[in-house]
């Protein structure tokens, strides 16, 4: 695993839970307001920016201060050995898994779904599959559509999510994106926070959305899916 980083104490990654974050390097999108730029290449970067011993050693001594360990990127679907990894945490502690995903590896999902691996996986559903090509390769787009159909099938908690941006979304791209999850039990409207770290320069002093423009989203969202949360 390339491992880029901890957050050893988390209580906003997983609903109701004490999570640790621990996140991966390496992503197939290139996002615009992607607060995570650093993590986006992987061909560069060293094997072990964090080692592996690093995260279990970890582990070791704060499992009873937790309840549950999130794997968030980049992506971590593009790690060769995130199942094994998995397992690894799951043989050897009672903690629940919680995977982030942009949703572009609908096999991996498929195959942790099957095996039981996860507790909880969030999706990503950042644009409607027509505006895709603007954060990532367009047939990443079929995946996205096949990722969907699974992790509504789950039986596992989830959520699906899209990080809102002025210029990028609106009403109608809402609803486009609505419909694609439609039955969905829970879907999470990220609000935009500029900052310098945001991969485009010219979003670097984009505004947020405004408490109103949000909740007309979510009026727009809630016709489709069973719950509508805001993340201001
Ligand atoms: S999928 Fe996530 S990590 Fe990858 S570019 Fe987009 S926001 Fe950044």
């Amino acid at each position: 695993m390339k491992l880029a980083g901890l957050e050893k104490t988390s209580l906003l990654d997983y609903p109701d839970q004490i999570s640790a974050v621990v996140f991966t390097q390496g992503c197939n999108f290139y996002c615009p307001y992607c607060h995570n730029s650093q993590l986006i290449t992987i061909e560069s970067a060293p094997n072990s920016i964090m080692p592996e011993t690093y995260f279990f050693d970890f582990l070791e001594q704060r499992q009873n201060l937790l309840d549950a360990v999130t794997i968030t990127g980049g992506e971590p679907c593009l790690q060769p050995d995130l199942k094994e990894f998995i397992i690894k945490i799951k043989q050897n502690y009672d903690l629940k898994l919680k995977l982030d995903s942009n949703g572009s590896n609908a096999a991996v999902i498929k195959d942790l779904l099957e095996e039981k691996l996860l507790d909880y996986i969030a999706i990503d559903v950042k644009a409607s599959l027509d505006n895709y090509s603007w954060l990532a390769p367009a047939e990443l787009g079929l995946e996205l559509e096949k990722t969907i159909n699974l992790v509504l099938n789950s039986g596992i908690d989830y959520e699906f999510r899209t990080t809102v941006v002025p210029g990028l979304h609106d009403s109608k791209e809402i609803k486009k994106i609505a419909e694609l999850i439609r039955g969905a039990n829970s879907y999470y409207l990220q609000n935009f926070r500029s900052s310098t770290n945001v991969l485009a320069a010219e979003l670097r002093k984009q505004r947020s959305f405004t408490e109103q423009e949000l909740l007309e989203f979510k009026e727009i969202a809630v016709s489709y899916v069973k719950k509508v949360i805001i993340r201001d």
